[in-house]
């Protein structure tokens, strides 16, 4: 936080940031003006306290600029940039500069053009407008002045004619900043077209990626993820011994809820049934929609005693639900039927066992969950089996 408050870039900022960036590229200008006077003094054009007046005054009002935009006061002003501020106090320094300088004055008044050029590709047409006729009216003002104090040297019909020149240079740059300006917001306008689009497109996207793998009705994940996320299970099951159990959830008699109270009922049935047992597993296992009013819990890492702890932390939770919206009488059960899959098996394989462990769910009275006795039918010890 101190580095923050006091580094030369506010960090955390960048529009602040972007604007201390053109300040010491302004700066960098300045430099370049001062190599001119330091010249110019050399050749006897200024005397030691001209150069130390442009010294005080650039060195003042560039620390004025610079606290403003790093205190962000200038956030509260019009033009939180002070490009406009910045220029016009640059310009009437080089006027100063100008009004001493003789017969090398237009010396600064090629390098006052030359600056002028970065406010073509950062002003609006007005604001250049503006600072235009700021140069010409200083201009002619200089002229004046120097005819009156300083006559010596001066012929005004030659400064007329370069008046006139100047006037024309800043009305073609003028002419220009317009036309640069109006690019700028068309870049910008498309800029910010383009992000909308660009947002637009991530979230079809998404959706179709989710259209891919969800089931429409639910939003649980479909048969074909499902599918292919239990392959994945049984060969990481193979590679290295990790155990995985699969349960087949089945609405009980459905098809009477469905009769009762109508299909659109039936559909909120099974949104509520598939978000109760999502809501019900942990992180790491998944579920999905395999067709109907069937549905399936895969559960990683996880040894049928523990599933049959989850299937029936799942199977209470439907048992609770209600459904005001339907009747206040409707109760929803579900069987499910757990098998552990066997290592080398398919999975296939085990999905008909847990397939066959429902079927025996439903037999003994439904809202149950049945674990398949696979390890104790074939006589085998259960570590056996899971080697
Ligand atoms: P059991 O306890 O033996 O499972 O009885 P059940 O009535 O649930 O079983 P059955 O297989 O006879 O009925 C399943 C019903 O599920 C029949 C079908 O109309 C209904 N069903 C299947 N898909 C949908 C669906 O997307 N929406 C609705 N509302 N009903 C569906
Ligand atoms: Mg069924
Ligand atoms: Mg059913």
């Amino acid at each position: 936080m101190a580095a923050n408050c006091f580094g030369i870039f506010p960090r955390n900022d960048p529009e602040q940031e972007l604007r201390l960036k053109r300040f010491f590229l302004g700066i960098a200008a300045y430099f370049m003006n001062s190599a001119f006077v330091l010249v110019c003094w050399r050749m006897g054009y200024f005397s030691s306290t001209i150069v130390t007046r442009y010294a005080v005054l650039t060195i003042t009002f560039n620390l004025m600029f610079y606290c403003l935009i790093r205190s962000g006061l200038n956030k509260r002003l019009a033009d939180p940039s002070l490009t406009f501020s910045q220029m016009a106090v640059a310009t009437l320094v080089v006027f100063n500069l100008m009004y001493f300088s003789g017969d090398a004055r237009n010396t600064y008044l090629v390098l006052l053009l030359s600056m002028l050029l970065f406010g073509l590709f950062r002003f609006k047409t007005r604001d250049f407008a503006g600072l235009a006729v700021l140069i010409l009216c200083g201009y002619a003002l200089l002229i004046a002045l120097l005819v009156r104090q300083r006559p010596d040297g001066i012929v005004l019909k030659v400064e007329i004619l370069q008046w006139m020149a100047l006037l024309a240079t800043l009305a073609q740059f003028t002419f220009l900043a317009g036309y640069i300006g109006r690019l700028r917001h068309k870049v910008r306008v498309n800029n910010q077209e383009l992000a909308k689009r660009n947002t637009e497109l991530e979230a079809a996207l998404q959706r179709i990626s989710d259209m891919a793998i969800r089931d429409e009705l639910t939003g649980v994940y479909n048969r074909r993820y499902l599918m292919e996320r239990v392959a994945e299970e049984a060969q990481r099951c193979l590679r290295n011994g990790s155990v995985f159990c699969i349960c087949m959830v089945d609405i009980d008699l459905f098809k009477q809820i469905n009769d009762t109270y109508g299909h659109p009922a039936g559909d909120e049935v099974l949104r509520s049934v598939a978000a109760t047992v999502a809501g019900s597993m942990r992180q790491t296992d998944f579920f999905g929609r395999i067709g109907g009013e069937e549905f399936v819990m895969v559960l990683t890492d996880t040894l049928s005693e523990g599933a049959l702890i989850s299937a029936e932390r799942a199977r209470k939770k439907v048992e609770q639900l209600t459904f005001p919206d339907i009747s206040a009488d409707l109760r929803v059960t579900i069987s499910i039927g757990i098998a552990e899959h066997v290592r080398r098996s398919e999975p296939a394989a085990t999905f008909k066992r847990a397939d066959e462990a429902l079927y025996r769910a439903k037999e003994g009275g439904r809202n149950r969950c049945v674990v398949d006795a696979v390890f104790h039918l074939h006589g085998a010890s259960v570590p056996e089996l899971r080697a």
